[in-house]
Formats: structure tokens, sequence, C-alpha cells
């Protein structure tokens, strides 16, 4: 994935007060700093909880941190009576650049599916963030229909009326490696990266699909995340557990 530079997420999933999270945010950007990183070559971003993202944003902006911001979730609406939500709107005020959507804990916590999806990356791109769309299969799914059928679908729904050209992140996560301890071969995710890649390419065209990271994510570590790199169609890593420990993360930023 040469021509695309990788992106390494951690999801901090409902982990961290601000005040934790601006610790984290601090290490992990002093870490990054010591070992020489090329924030160039390497996209690092950090998705907080929505109570963490002024705190954090500060704390990035103060200190000129090379990380990139995100928040997990986002409303369909853009304003209005809908109480509880967060506006896509107020996340870019906030400076962030991506969005999580449709991770699989929303999907199947908060039954949202193709449709909710669909309406929050439509959300996403009208509010300038750029949507990171989570996408994989259930232990069950993956018995009955192997590996890339669901992921490709799930992507092909969330693409629907999205514009050439509009910056979109993939992200495979088999249900059955998030936060398990489980994880896919290397190999597998490269087959199930090029089939989204491809279904991309039906979407969006060629040249978006050449453009578009996608992603692996399920109990990616500092130990196994050379292995997905390796592989030309993943393009970084969507973190969990892992990104709660600054030098843990950082050592899978520094994946080379
Ligand atoms: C995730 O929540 O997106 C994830 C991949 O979690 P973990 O790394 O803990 O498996």
């Amino acid at each position: 994935a040469t021509e695309r530079r990788p992106l390494i997420a951690g999801n901090w999933k409902m982990n961290l007060d601000h005040l934790q999270g601006i610790a984290l945010v601090q290490k992990l950007a002093w870490t990054l700093k010591d070992a020489g990183f090329d924030s160039g070559a390497v996209e690092v971003a950090v998705f907080p909880p929505f109570t963490d993202l002024r705190s954090v944003q500060t704390l990035i902006d103060a200190d000129r941190y090379a990380l990139a911001l995100g928040a997990q979730d986002l409303s369909p609406h853009d304003s209005g009576a809908y109480t509880g939500d967060v506006s896509g709107a107020f996340l870019k005020a906030l400076d962030c650049a991506y969005v999580l959507i449709g991770h699989s804990e929303r999907r199947t916590g908060h039954g949202e599916g193709d449709e909710v999806v669909r309406a929050k990356v439509q959300a996403a791109v009208r509010h300038g963030l750029v949507p990171v769309i989570c996408v994989g299969e259930t232990e069950a799914e993956l018995e009955e229909h192997g590996t890339s059928a669901v992921p490709v679908r799930q992507t092909k729904a969330a693409l629907e009326g999205v514009a050439a050209g509009t910056p979109v992140v993939i992200a495979y996560e088999p249900v059955w490696a998030i936060g398990t301890g489980k994880v896919a071969t290397p190999e597998t995710a490269q087959e199930v990266c090029s089939a989204i890649r491809n279904a991309v390419a039906e979407a969006l065209g060629d040249a978006d699909a050449a453009a578009t990271r996608v992603l692996y994510g399920g109990s990616v570590k500092s130990g196994n995340i050379a292995g997905f790199m390796r592989q030309p169609d993943v393009d970084g890593a969507l973190v969990g557990g892992a990104s709660l420990d600054a030098a843990e993360f950082a050592g899978i930023a520094r994946f080379r």
C-alpha cells in the first residue's frame, strides 16, 4: 500500500474521562516524538469519547501534536429535537477530521443497520468529516457466507449515494476478532481488504478505490501489526484495547 499514507486509528470506546484522555494523548505524543516518529509517513488518529473531544482538541492544538482527531459516532441529523445525539457540525467545529460509523458495537448494541449507517455516512460527508466505515462479519456469518460477502455488502450499502471523489476510509473488523484476542491472519485480512477495495471501485470508481485507505481491526497489537502492514491492500489499523496504552499504541504506529 505504498501509494497510500497508512492510518493508525485508536478507538478508545467508552474508556478514559477527559483528564485521563489528556494524560494519554500527552504520553502518546511524547513517546512518538522520543522515537523520532515520522508523522508525515504514517497518520495517527485518536477517537475519544464525545466528552473528551474538546480537551483533547485543545491539547493537540496548543502543543501542535501531529495527531488527528475523530469521534466514535454522529447523528444522521444536522440539528434539532434529537435528545442525546451529537451533530456532525459540532464535531467539525472541534476540528474532528474523522468519525467512526457502523462500528460493530453500534450495529449490534444499538441496532444500526445498513440504512442508519448510510444516513450517518451522508451526514459525515455533509459536514466535511471523513467517515471511517466499519464493516465485518460475525462468526455465524463467517460460517454461512465465507469471509468477504458480508463486508463487501456492508461497504456497498454504506457508499450508496456517495459521490466519486469523496474521501472515505473503510475498516474491516471481523466481529469475532474485536476485543477477543482472536486475530485474522494477514492473508485473510488481505483477501477481504482487496475485496472491499473492489467494492469501493464499483461504487466510486477506480481512482477513488486506489486512494481509499482500507484498515484492518480486531485485536491488533504491536506484536502482530507488521504482518498486516506487509499486505498490499491493508493501509493501517483500527485499534481498540491496545490504543489505551500509549507505549503499545505508539509501538503499533511504529510498525516498520
Ligand atoms: C475496535 O474496537 O475497533 C477494535 C478493533 O477493538 P480491539 O482492538 O480491542 O479488538
